[in-house]
C-alpha cells in the first residue's frame, strides 16, 4: 500500500501557508477571484507576492485547504478602485462609479447647453470607502442643482451691471422708503432715486470703483458724493452727514466715501441712493436689491 501521495506546498513570501491538490485549479480559483472584484469599481488587483509552489511527496493522510490559502492571498492583494469625479469649471460637484454614468450625465446636459463646462477627472483609491455612493439621478440632480445656481448667480451679476460697470458693494442696508419714479409732497419732480433709510452716521460704502466728480453741498441732495465709474455710468450718494473724500480722487469699490444724514430736502436720515447713465437718472432698484448683501 502507497503512504504517499504528490502534493503541491504553497509558500507566500516565503512562508509556507499550506498544500493544494491542483495546481491550476488553484490558479484559475485567484484569478476568479480577481475577476469577481474587477465587477464592483476595481481598476486594477495586484497580488504582492506570488505563490510558490514545491511538488512534495506527503503522508496520504495530508489534507489540502485552497480555501484557507485563497483567503490568505485576498488579504495580500492591492485593489485599486477607480471612480469619476464631474466637474463644472474647477469646482468638483458630484462623483459616480463608472465612467459611462458620468458621460451619460455629462451627454445630456451639453445636449441641452453646450457652453456647460463640464469636465470628467478620472479618480483612484485603494480605501474601499472612497467610493461614490451616488445613482445617475442623484449624481444628475447635483449637477443640474449646482448649474441652477451658477445659472441664478449669472442673471443676479447681470441686474447688477449697468453699461457694463458691476455695483458689487451694497452702499447701505437699511428699509426702502422712497422708490424711484414717485411723487411726494416734499418734492417738485418724481424721485430721482432710491432711499434707504438708516441710522445717521452708517458708513456708505461706493458700489464700485471710479473717480469722485463731486463732494460738496448741493442744494436738495444736501451733502452729495458723485462717483464717475466709466461707461457714462455714475453713482450719487444724497443727504450725507460726513463726506470722507475730495473731488478727483479714486476709489476702489467698497471704500467708506461718506456717513448717512439728513442734509439737504430730507425728513430723517437716509441715503439717497441714484444711478445715472450718460447723465439721466435710471431706476436703481434691481441692481441694488440684487447686489450681494
Ligand atoms: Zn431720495
Amino acid at each position: 500500500m502507497v503512504k504517499y501521495k504528490p502534493i503541491y506546498e504553497v509558500k507566500l513570501a516565503g512562508n509556507e501557508i499550506g498544500y493544494i491538490d491542483d495546481k491550476k485549479e488553484f490558479e484559475s480559483t485567484i484569478v476568479a477571484q480577481i475577476e469577481n472584484y474587477k465587477s464592483k469599481n476595481v481598476y486594477n488587483v495586484e497580488i504582492q507576492e506570488k505563490p510558490e509552489y514545491a511538488l512534495k511527496l506527503v503522508s496520504r493522510k495530508q489534507e489540502t485547504n485552497e480555501d484557507e490559502i485563497v483567503m490568505a492571498m485576498q488579504k495580500d492583494m492591492i485593489i485599486t478602485y477607480q471612480y469619476f469625479d464631474i466637474y463644472i469649471g474647477e469646482e468638483k460637484i458630484s462623483s459616480v462609479d463608472t465612467l459611462e454614468t458620468a458621460q451619460e450625465i455629462v451627454n445630456e446636459i451639453k445636449q441641452k447647453d453646450e457652453t456647460a463646462d463640464l469636465k470628467i477627472i478620472e479618480c483612484e483609491t485603494q480605501d474601499e470607502m472612497e467610493l461614490p455612493e451616488n445613482t445617475l439621478e442623484t449624481a444628475k440632480e447635483e449637477v443640474y442643482k449646482k448649474l441652477n445656481l451658477i445659472q441664478e448667480e449669472k442673471i443676479r451679476i447681470e441686474k447688477t451691471t449697468i453699461n457694463g460697470i458691476k455695483l458689487a458693494v451694497l452702499p447701505v442696508q437699511g428699509t426702502i422708503t422712497s422708490r424711484y419714479g414717485v411723487s411726494s409732497r416734499i418734492r417738485s419732480s418724481n424721485h430721482t432715486g432710491l432711499d434707504i433709510a438708516t441710522a445717521k452716521g452708517t458708513p456708505i460704502k461706493v458700489a464700485a470703483s471710479g473717480t469722485v466728480t463731486c463732494a460738496k453741498y448741493s442744494g436738495s441732495y444736501g451733502n452729495l458724493v458723485k462717483i464717475d465709474h466709466g461707461n457714462g455710468v455714475e453713482t450719487w450718494y444724497a443727504h450725507t452727514s460726513k463726506m470722507n473724500v475730495t473731488e478727483g480722487q479714486t476709489i476702489e469699490a467698497g471704500e467708506i466715501i461718506a456717513e448717512v444724514g439728513s442734509t439737504g430736502n430730507s425728513t430723517g436720515p437716509h441715503l439717497h441712493f441714484e444711478i445715472r447713465l450718460n447723465g439721466e437718472h435710471i431706476n436703481p432698484e434691481e441692481a441694488y436689491e440684487n447686489i450681494e448683501k
